[in-house]
Formats: C-alpha cells, structure tokens, sequence
C-alpha cells in the first residue's frame, strides 16, 4: 500500500517535472497589417513570422487598397482569376449575405465612399459633408451580391454590372486569422493566440491549468464589458463606437446597412461573436449589427455554435 502510494507521489512528481521542463516561453510579436494591428503570442519565434507573412499574402490578395490585389482587379476589371482562398471568402460572403437578407454584404463599397466615415472622421465637425440622398440612391443601384458571380471550377469571379465595388473589411481581417491559426499549426504550435482588432482566435490554453482569456472592451470606457475563456474558439466584435464620425450631434459608424444605404443607427453599440472560426465570427458579428438586437438575435439561432452578446444603447 506504502509502496504503492510512493508509486503515484513518483508518477505525479516525474509528470510535474516532465510539465516543468517543458514549458518554453512565450514570443509576441506585433505588426500592422490590412489597416489593424496584428498581435501573434505563441512559443515558436519562427511560426509567429511564417504567420505574419500568410496574413501579408492575405493582404495582398484582398486588400481593397493595393492596387494588384485580386479584389482591386476585380473592382476594376469586373472580373478576376481569383485564388482558392479569395474564392473561399466569396463563397462564405455570398452565403452571409443569403442568410441575412441582405444585411451583410460586401458590395456595399460604393457606400463606404460615398459616406468616407475615415477621412469624415478626420475633419473637423463643421467641414463634415453628408452625401445626398440622390448619390445614396445612385451608389445603392450598385450594391447587392446578387451581381457577384463565382465560377467555382474556374475559380472566376465576375462582378456582372458596372460600377460594383467589393469590400471584404468585414470579413478578411478573420479569415486572416485563421489563416495566421492554420500556419502555425502546421509548425506544431498547439498553443497560440492571433488578436487582429476585432477578431481573436485561441488555440488550446496559455498554459496547464490556464486558459486564455480575451476581455471585450466596454463601449464607453476603458473598461471590460466581458471576459471570455476560449479554447480553440474565435471571438469578433463589431462596433459602431471606435470608427464613427458626427455630425449635427449624431453618431455615423462605418457599418452600413445595405438596405438603407445609411450607417447604422438600431441602437446596437457593439455585437460579438463567439464561434469555430474568424471567417464566420467577423462575418457574422457584422451581419448581426446590422439586423439590430431582435432580428440578429434570431439570425444568430440559426447558427450551431455560435455565442452572441449584443451591447445596445
Ligand atoms: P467589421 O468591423 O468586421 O464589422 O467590418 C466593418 C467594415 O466592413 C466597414 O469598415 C466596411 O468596410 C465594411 N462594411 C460596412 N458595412 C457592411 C455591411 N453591411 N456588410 C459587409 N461589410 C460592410
Ligand atoms: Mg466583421
């Protein structure tokens, strides 16, 4: 009996020790990357950098700004050879878009220029302009997914009238992530965490007996609104209180409501998504934003494994 209880004190101290022995520390490492800041906290120096250049190339496939990127050729061209990935974010935006009637939709970028809440937000409040209710109503003729075409086999793309112009702001920052997630597992980190802004996604636990924990701001001051412990989870937020604009006393947020052609103005503050991937996660936290605290709410039920907080005024 004495010997066998040595035994297990000896298993549980020889664990302990091999668990010791085995913790490495933690590298972090920080870039700015597709207009946000990109953070990689992982054990392995060299896949936190074969990470970051996965998210670069990510970039320079979607980003709206780089002039050679497959999504600039496509809103130039109106049509584009797209890469596997590119087609793999069309496809999940289209399907977005179906779910949500329209509420989530990345051809809401004529919008985004029309109501240019980043160079808005910039000026002074007396210089702000708001776009007329005829350009909202020339750009609105141009939004709508239904003019987006994907040619799966050849993996083209078409966008089928002139003047369509995509903007994958609400979903390729987390499919970015779970890009950044994929490369590291595939150096064999089994523990890591990817924050890009909004979008965060957890491999497996910081450490024995420690999780990783991802604290939500609070809409209106610097404290937390929430905690979550996550395990292999993604987690995203949509708000309007961090890009906004305003003018005559009134909020303008850089969500748009594709139905409206107007930002925002439900009296949502902030949506996040708890989910198995950023793709998803940043998608649909746009999507519950947009369709408000009553219709997002039932829009999230659809989906399985999917946690939802919504932050209204
Ligand atoms: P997020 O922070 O993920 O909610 O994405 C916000 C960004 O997505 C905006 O800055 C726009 O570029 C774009 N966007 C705005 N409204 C929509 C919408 N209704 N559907 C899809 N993308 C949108
Ligand atoms: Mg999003």
């Amino acid at each position: 009996m004495k010997r066998a209880f040595y035994f297990l004190c000896f298993i549980f101290n020889f664990s302990f020790f091999l668990c010791g022995c085995s913790v490495r520390p933690y590298h972090s490492d920080t870039r700015l990357i597709m207009g946000t800041v990109f953070d990689i906290i992982a054990q392995d120096e060299e896949a936190i950098k074969k990470a970051f250049r996965e998210i670069e190339r990510i970039d320079s496939l979607m980003s709206d700004y780089k002039p050679d990127s497959e999504i600039s050729r496509l809103n130039r061209d109106g049509r584009v050879k797209a890469s596997p990935e590119t087609i793999v974010v069309f496809r999940a935006a289209k399907k977005i878009y179906n779910l949500s009637g329209g509420a989530f939709d990345v051809t809401v970028g004529p919008l985004v220029k029309l109501w240019n809440i980043k160079a808005n937000m910039a000026k002074d409040a007396s210089l702000v302009k708001l776009p007329t209710e005829e350009k909202i109503k020339q750009a609105l003729s141009c939004v709508s997914s239904d003019f987006i075409e994907i040619d799966e086999k050849n993996r083209i793309i078409k966008l089928k009238k002139r003047g369509v112009s995509v903007d994958l702001g609400a979903i390729a920052r987390g499919y970015a992530v779970d890009r950044a997630i994929k490369t590291l597992k595939k150096c064999g980190v089994r523990n890591a965490l990817v924050n890009a802004g909004g979008e965060t996604y957890c491999l497996g636990a910081k450490g024995f007996l420690a999780p990783w924990r991802v604290g939500i701001k609070a809409p209106r001051n610097d404290n937390t609104a929430n905690i979550f412990t996550l395990k292999n989870k993604a987690v995203s937020t949509s708000g309007g209180y961090e890009q906004f604009f305003v003018y005559n006393n009134k909020r303008y947020a850089r969500i748009i409501d594709p139905r409206t052609g107007h930002p925002v103005d439900n009296g949502v503050i902030s949506v996040t998504v708890v989910t198995d991937n950023g793709l998803t996660a940043d998608a649909l936290s746009t999507a519950i934003f947009v369709l408000g605290k009553e219709k997002g709410g039932q829009f999230a039920r659809r989906f399985k494994n999917v946690r939802v907080r919504i932050i209204t005024r």
